[in-house]
């Protein structure tokens, strides 16, 4: 049983002003893993003036300083990795292999670009008279979910520590443990006091009271619609910038000289990663009408060959993260079959042979975009195909959604994939696959307003300052 009852204030372990704990439940057992304690606003206070004590110094400390000060982070993360996928598996349900592998990667990615990143930011540059001046913003609230508990987590930290800023981290209570293991590696690296605080607890309360805070400058929000409509609202009164990076109805185009053994196989198996929590998803997947015959056995083959089962062992694919989790989604799996989808693959219920955990079939439909299973976010692995009749249509149907996050783009010929990746209303499309942690990475419409990754991302933690006359 983990027990993770303090929070970090101030360089130090500090007890909960009024002390309260919760459970925190495996998903793959239903059982109780370990306790976080849960904060209160008066903690929030605490940590807010921490972190603006500290900002006076930190905000003037060379380049040199913070580098060596994320350096030292990177020895600590690297020295305790295989402890962060451990957390990560117990506290949301990775398999093992995913959770040591790219749950982590993206983590020490994210802090490998920040240094180097930062040893080539321009924070000053002169144009005619007036010398530009990146300036940090000052005190961050940093709010994240559970899905990739340290992709959100480091792509917010690392830049925001790298550009001058002090910061409060309120993890997702559905996967607190890697956040808190994080915080042990920040504070033996060595962070000064204040400049990083960490308090447990509900969104609800602990991240409202850091959007209407005072002395908060700007909240950094990962999550769903509905919370960052929220987030803003409180953060209105006090004009502080809101960075908000939400969900996604991401449509994968495979183009008619693409084949589609390969294209349909890897949409649908990816579909299915990390259980279908994540937010830029490939989760409708558009491909040439006349051939959807073709392109239904190869999906229902793929989704049907993916392995299903606890965390620790040899699956591809863990649980979803919490019972409410499992229930919405088996919601929109039985809306997708009452609205007259055609059911490929998986379907209700818990996978067989699974009668504990939250488990749910890898699943896929046939609908039409108009369908509520292809517009709104369920978050979980449930795929809708829909067909398209020429190029036009298929990028019509992608760009008909009130999302924006990711987009995706298979085919033989470049000059058609730019072209189209050049239409489709979406913050980041990849072609072809590729992975690269310099490419910005947020949503157009519903799905946000900032931009995280990369040197684009320390823009999110800068203000511009003009001196004309310099
Ligand atoms: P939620 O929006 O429910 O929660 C995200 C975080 O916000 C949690 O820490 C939560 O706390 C906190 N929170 C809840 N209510 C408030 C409030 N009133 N004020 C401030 N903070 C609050 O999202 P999920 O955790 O369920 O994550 C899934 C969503 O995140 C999906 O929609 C997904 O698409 C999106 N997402 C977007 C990404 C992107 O980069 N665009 C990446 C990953 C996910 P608590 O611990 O109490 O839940």
């Amino acid at each position: 049983m983990r027990s993770y009852t303090q929070f970090y204030i101030d360089g130090q372990w500090t007890a909960p002003i009024t002390p309260r704990t919760a459970e925190v439940i495996n998903p793959a057992t239903e059982e109780v893993s370990g306790e976080i304690s849960l904060g209160s606003p008066a903690d929030v206070d605490k940590a807010v003036a921490a972190a603006r004590r500290a900002f006076a110094s930190y905000s003037e400390t060379s380049v040199k300083d913070r580098l060596d000060l994320l350096e030292a982070i990177q020895a600590e993360y690297i020295r305790r990795e295989a402890e962060l996928g451990e957390a990560i598996m117990v506290e949301m349900g990775a398999p093992t292999a995913l959770a040591n592998g790219f749950h982590t990667l993206l983590g020490k990615g994210h802090l490998g670009t920040a240094i180097e990143v930062l040893r080539a930011f321009k924070f000053e540059e002169q144009r005619g008279p007036t010398m530009i001046r990146k300036e940090p913003i000052g005190v961050c609230g940093l709010i994240t979910p559970w899905n990739w508990p340290m992709n959100q987590t480091c792509v917010k930290i690392f830049p925001a520590l790298a550009a001058g800023c002090t910061m409060i981290l309120k993890p997702p209570q559905l996967a607190p443990y890697s956040a808190q293991i994080l915080a042990e590696m920040i504070h033996a690296a060595g962070v000064p006091a204040g400049v990083f605080n960490m308090i447990q607890g509900q969104g609800s309360v602990i991240g409202a009271a850091l959007s209407k805070h005072e002395d908060v400058d700007m909240i950094s929000f990962t999550g769903s619609e509905p919370v960052g409509v929220q987030i803003t609202k409180d953060a209105a009164d006090t004009v502080k910038r809101v960075g908000l990076e939400l969900g996604g109805k991401s449509a994968w185009i495979v183009l008619d000289d693409a084949s589609l053994p390969a294209n349909v196989a890897g949409a649908t198996a990816g579909m299915m990663g990390n259980s279908g929590q994540t937010c830029s998803a490939g989760s409708r997947l558009l491909v040439p009408a006349s051939r959807m015959d073709e392109v239904k056995k190869i999906a229902a083959e793929a989704a049907n060959g993916v392995t299903v089962g606890d965390p620790a062992g040899n699956f591809a694919m863990g649980p979803v993260v919490s019972k409410s989790q499992y229930n919405i989604i088996q919601q929109y799996i039985e809306k997708g079959t009452a609205e007259g989808a055609e059911l490929v693959a998986g379907g209700p219920g818990r996978p067989e042979g699974l009668d504990k955990g939250w488990y749910v079939k890898p699943t896929v439909f046939v609908g039409t975009n108009d369908m509520v299973i292809a517009r709104e976010e369920i978050f979980g692995p449930v795929l809708v195909i829909i067909g398209y009749d020429d190029l036009d249509h298929a990028v019509a149907i992608a760009n008909d959604s009130n999302f924006g996050l990711g987009g995706y783009v298979s085919g033989e010929d470049v000059d058609t994939c730019r072209a189209v990746s050049r239409r489709m209303r979406t913050g980041a499309i990849w072609v072809n696959g590729g992975f690269d942690f310099n490419a910005p990475f947020g949503g157009y419409k519903r799905s946000g307003n900032g931009r995280e990754w990369g040197e684009l991302g320390f823009h999110e933690y800068l203000e511009v300052k003009s001196v004309v006359g310099w």
